[in-house]
């Protein structure tokens, strides 16, 4: 049986030491730590999520702008909003809550953020850095999935290391923080083919598919480390994620459950990144 990665405990760590750099910086520098979380339109996640990065910033005593704009906000008037953010000085981080809707490009809104505030590391500067591994920002998600494999104590170092899953925002990044760790690397999508051989090879599976239960205990290496980055819903309407929890933990020596693994290290993730992003705009980093 599998022992279970626990998330709240690895992100509450993470938390926990932002918190106290944060109260560092405010002591010794009289230094403020800002986040700016932009909302457009009434969807009900978004507005979970942007609740949650709220209380979060909270939590670790930063001060949070929240800018939550009409549906019918035009893409100007939002580029214009992030200019205005990228200038004023308490502001360290930006956030855009995505998606937006249908009328503006994200892509044009997230190339306007200053990079230096790109607490996302969407922006094509901090995607090339990461390319380059000489990055300020790691990607959140996959940030999270690396703190909690570390936890575990695995040396990825020359593992086989399989992702599952090739978006900009998890699949993509994940493969080259495996990569820059000496990790030996393999991403799937939805075109490859003999998915459950490749998987079998796998010392290390993360899984970020969007498919509730897809990754199933027959296709796991007895032993392997497996990290469920998905956040799916089941027949019954529960969160659960791409792994077949239950046969999985059969074959792995460490897990993720959903919810409680991945899900609560992207908001930890974040808040690393904009006190990073604060004690470089003050020339500490
Ligand atoms: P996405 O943009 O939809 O990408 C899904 C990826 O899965 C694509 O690359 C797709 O391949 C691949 N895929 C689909 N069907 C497949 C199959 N049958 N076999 C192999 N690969 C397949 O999704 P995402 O944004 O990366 O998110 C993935 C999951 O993670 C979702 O459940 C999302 O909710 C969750 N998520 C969680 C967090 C968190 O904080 N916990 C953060 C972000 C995302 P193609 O490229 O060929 O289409």
């Amino acid at each position: 049986m599998a022992n279970i990665i626990d998330g709240k405990a690895v992100s509450a760590a993470v938390k926990a030491e932002v918190a106290k750099e944060t109260a560092k910086l405010r002591e010794e520098h009289g230094l403020k730590v800002g986040l700016a979380v932009v909302i457009v339109g009434n969807d009900q996640a978004s507005r979970v999520y942007v609740n949650n990065k709220k209380k979060a910033c909270e939590a670790v005593g930063f001060q949070s702008y929240e800018y939550a704009l009409d549906e019918n906000t035009t893409q100007e008037q939002l580029l214009d909003l992030v200019e205005v953010l990228n200038r004023d000085d308490k502001i360290n981080g930006i956030l855009v809550q995505l998606p937006l809707p249908p009328h503006i490009d994200e892509k044009a809104v997230i190339n306007t953020i200053s990079p230096e505030k790109d607490v996302d590391a969407f922006h094509p500067v901090n995607v090339g850095k990461i390319m380059i591994g000489d990055y300020s920002f790691l990607p959140c998600t996959p940030a999270g999935v690396m703190r909690l494999i570390e936890s575990t104590g695995t040396d990825i170092t020359g593992k086989n290391c399989v992702v599952i899953g090739r978006s900009n925002i998890v699949g993509k990044p994940q493969a080259m923080l495996l990569l820059q760790k000496n990790g030996t690397v393999t991403i799937c999508h939805s075109k490859t083919k003999n998915l459950k051989e490749i998987c079998l090879g796998a010392d290390i599976l993360v899984v970020a598919i969007g498919r509730a239960k897809f990754i199933t205990g027959d296709m796991i290496k007895e032993g392997a480390v497996v990290i469920d980055v998905g956040m799916d819903r089941d027949e019954n309407n529960k969160l659960c994620g791409d792994v077949d929890f239950e046969s999985a933990e059969k074959r792995a020596s460490y897990i993720t459950p959903v919810p409680g693994g991945v899900g609560p290290m992207t908001i930890a993730m974040l808040m690393k990144n904009t006190l990073t992003a604060a004690k470089q705009q003050a020339g500490l980093e």
